[in-house]
């Protein structure tokens, strides 16, 4: 797919000049320029209002200085953001990310993407994102827990139940939110649900740890059924080894398939036996440690060092768990190679520009991150729900609701790739389906 209108062109133009070095806020905005070219050329409405010159310029970013002490007792600084997309629907809502490679760049890119992502699951929530250059690996629990406390001290004045509600993303779990929320409370004497991804005793939601994996599981299963496949007898690969992908291959196994890969950021497994996700747990989720440990539990599996040379593994569907560009032109073509027929993204924008050029060139079916992983935010809305009703609702409750959310969302994917004349192009249907509910509620609120 190219960008070829002219008026989206120079839209794009502006992105670049605007925003120089955000090279994955550029990639993320061309992507969904080139699917609303349809739109645009159809509906003048999208251009006379401003809507789209309003929608790639944040409402708000916030960056600030994030002092802690280590555990030596010296001053560590980092810097922490909060991008407030986009209002139009509902509070800001989206994830925070603790990561040495976090930058303005990055979070933009992924305040961007949930603008839409959280279009799709139909539920009231506005598009935003957070998190730190932070590197939590080897750093101890006291070490995390004071930089948590550092970064909410700030953070706590521009959040609020119905204004921005932060959940978590890479390296921020059920530990660090539970930091983050303790801080939260104790500056402002309040009990609120400011954050999603709570545990179970302070208001958390049942489901919300397995939401995003299940839910990609969901929505693949939805688009295998509609292409005439399932996931029943099929090999899958999977990248990372933390929280989405952790549950995207307990529901591919518990669906039918056979995970025979995963990795961490220093290297892969492959385990043609299927990888035992028991294992993986107590390694990743208990002791905190490197997916080679893996070998100690099934020394006949395989380990490699360095993470590219897991889609060079034969395999049917690829669920890309880790981080954004993982997947380049050369791994998809091995993948395309290899048989893989099916690519569906857990991750957010795992797949660069030339990668998705591979899927669409051999008609395989492609699942863009915003629909396919958006049943994590979709569960945090549900946990929102529950939070201002002061109930709970049991496991099975909010799976299926969570179920039915991934199957609407396909099926809008699906109907707007049809009606803008792609069928079949389900990364251009989630783009039309996110913009047009945004798009439209901005329209009618005026500028
Ligand atoms: P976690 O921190 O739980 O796990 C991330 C996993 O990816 C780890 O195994 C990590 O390895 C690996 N990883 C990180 N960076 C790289 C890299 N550069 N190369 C290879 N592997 C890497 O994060 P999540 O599982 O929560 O998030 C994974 C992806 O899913 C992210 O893109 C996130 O934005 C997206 N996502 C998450 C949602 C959620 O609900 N959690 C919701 C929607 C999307 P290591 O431990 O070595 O760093």
């Amino acid at each position: 797919m190219k960008l070829t209108n002219e008026y989206l062109l120079g839209i794009q133009k502006i992105v670049e000049q605007k925003n120089p070095a955000e090279p994955e806020f550029h990639q993320a905005v061309k992507e969904v320029l080139m699917s609303l070219q349809p739109v645009v050329e159809k509906n003048p409405k999208y251009i006379e209002s401003g809507v789209i010159e309003r929608l790639i310029e944040p409402e708000r970013q916030i960056m600030f200085r994030v002092p802690w002490l280590d555990d030596s007792g010296k001053i560590q600084v980092n810097r922490g953001f909060r991008i407030q997309f986009n209002s139009a629907i509902g509070p800001y809502k989206g994830g925070l990310r603790f990561h040495p490679t976090v930058n303005l760049g990055v979070i933009k890119f992924l305040g961007f993407e949930q603008i839409f992502k959280n279009s799709l699951t139909t539920l009231p929530m506005g598009g935003g994102k957070g998190g730190s250059d932070f590197n939590p690996k080897g750093k101890s629990d006291g070490e995390i827990q004071r930089f948590c406390q550092s970064f909410m001290t700030e953070l706590y004045r521009h959040i609020g139940p119905d204004t921005d509600v932060p959940a978590g993303d890479i390296n921020v779990g059920a530990r660090e939110i539970g930091y983050l929320f303790g801080q939260y409370k104790r500056i402002t004497n309040t009990f609120t649900g400011v954050l999603t991804g709570k545990g179970l005793q302070f208001g958390g939601s049942l489901a919300r740890t397995e939401a995003t994996g299940y839910g990609l599981c969901y929505f693949t299963e939805n688009m295998l059924q509609a292409n005439g496949k399932s996931f029943e007898g099929q090999t899958v690969v999977i990248s990372g080894a933390g929280n989405v992908a952790i549950y995207a291959n307990e529901k591919a196994t518990a669906l039918g398939a056979k995970v025979v890969a995963m990795c961490d950021s220093n290297g892969y497994i492959y385990d043609k036996n299927g990888v035992d996700l028991a294992a993986i747990k107590q390694i990743k989720e208990v002791e905190r440690k490197r997916i080679t440990e893996y070998l100690k539990y099934h020394p006949e599996a395989e380990y490699h060092e360095g993470c590219k040379g897991i889609w060079t593994i034969p395999c049917d569907i690829a669920l890309p768990c880790a981080t954004q560009n993982e997947i380049d032109e050369e791994s998809a073509k091995a993948l395309a190679a290899n048989g893989c027929y099916c690519v569906c993204e857990g991750s957010n924008m795992p797949s660069t520009p030339g990668a998705i050029d591979v899927y669409f060139e051999n008609k395989m079916l492609y699942g863009p991150a915003k629909a396919a992983n958006a049943g994590g935010v979709a569960v945090s809305g549900l946990e929102m729900s529950q939070n201002s009703e002061r109930l709970s609702w049991s496991f099975e409750k909010v799976d299926k609701k969570l179920q039915g959310i991934m199957k609407n969302i396909f099926d809008n994917c699906e109907a707007r790739a049809e009606e803008y004349g792609m069928p079949g192009n389900y990364m251009a249907g989630a783009n039309i389906a996110g913009f047009l509910k945004v798009a439209d509620a901005m329209i009618a609120q005026g500028i």
